[in-house]
């Protein structure tokens, strides 16, 4: 079966198109979230130009919140989900500039404020805890290049209070392993070069067993597989090396089967409805097995290598 290249880059820009509806536009909520998987997902398939560059960062700055923030739409609040879409999208566009020195000390204690004395983020002012939390806040500073020892020192230590005895890591202490916070927790410790803290081949094994009979990764143990863990299992292999864990024929087989060959876009499953999410997250994971002469994808980020490659690398050199 082969990619279907430009339906995917139609579809993408349709969901632009249809700002209003609502059937083809992720809800409000997820906008600037859905505007990073959209434009990263048109970058490894070398289109970023499809998306009129103006006006997404209109769009960004106009989810610029007073405390520092970015809201994942006009006036909706600070979120540090929308806040790292916001940043990722200005690195993609080398426009971090826009929002001026004064604005990104603000969003650099809009993002260290959530941090709690255990080290863990909380997602905005009200308070949810996820070791996605951390991921975010940590990659926002370092796009930022904002990195302190402060900071991600107590970050590592609370990420490694969440690996559990089989080699994965949950969303909080004690909490059961789950290949999503896997890929964010060994994000989190790439990001802070701490990869050696972790038991490789154990973490490798938990998973290796994710891929399941018709090719596709789950999520835990005896779950249906879905293209998104395409991306957080086959990420975390890549930043321990050991992607060749995975048969790539069976799981390249699985993606391409989760397309809509007449609307373009990915599904979680053969023959469910298609979303963004799943579109960009079925994409890299064929960049990062080398498939289909897609942009290569960078796993520590979930951006394209080139692009990563302008975050400057912790510890910094004085
Ligand atoms: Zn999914």
């Amino acid at each position: 079966m082969a990619l279907y290249k430009e339906k995917h880059i139609e579809y993408i820009v349709s969901l632009d198109t249809h700002v209003k509806d609502y059937q083809y536009w992720l809800s409000e909520h997820l906008r600037l979230n859905g505007t990073y998987w959209g434009l990263t997902a048109l970058s490894l398939l070398d289109s970023k130009d499809s998306f009129k560059k103006q006006d997404v960062i209109d769009f960004v700055l106009s989810c610029y919140n007073e405390d520092g923030g970015f809201g994942a739409f006009k006036n909706h609040d600070s979120h540090l989900l929308s806040t790292l879409s916001a940043l990722q999208i200005l690195l993609i566009y080398d426009s971090l500039d826009v929002l001026t020195d004064q604005g990104i000390e603000k969003t650099v204690k809009f993002i260290t404020d959530l941090q709690l004395p255990n080290g863990a983020f909380q997602g905005d002012r009200f308070g949810e805890v996820d070791t996605r939390f951390v991921y975010t806040a940590i990659q926002s500073l370092a796009i930022l290049g904002r990195l302190s020892s402060k900071v991600v020192d107590k970050a590592v230590e609370f990420i490694l209070s969440c690996a559990n005895f089989d080699g994965g890591f949950g969303l909080a202490p004690g909490a059961e392993s789950h290949s999503a916070q896997v890929f964010t927790c060994l994000g989190t410790l790439a990001i802070a070069d701490k990869l050696d803290l972790v038991d490789v081949e154990l973490t490798g094994w938990w998973l290796s067993e994710r891929q399941v009979e018709n090719g596709g990764l789950n999520g835990r143990p005896s779950k249906l597989p879905d293209v998104c863990y395409s991306w957080w299992v086959l990420s975390s292999l890549a930043l321990i090396n050991k992607l060749g864990y995975i048969d790539f024929a069976k799981l390249r087989e699985f993606i391409l089967s989760c397309q809509d060959e007449v609307t373009g876009g990915i599904s979680d499953r053969p023959g469910n409805q298609v979303d963004v999410f799943h579109t960009i997250f079925g994409l890299a994971g064929l960049s990062l097995m080398g498939y289909e002469n897609l942009v290569p994808v960078d796993p520590m980020y979930c951006l394209p290598v080139e692009v990563g490659k302008k975050i400057k690398k912790w510890p910094y050199k004085e």
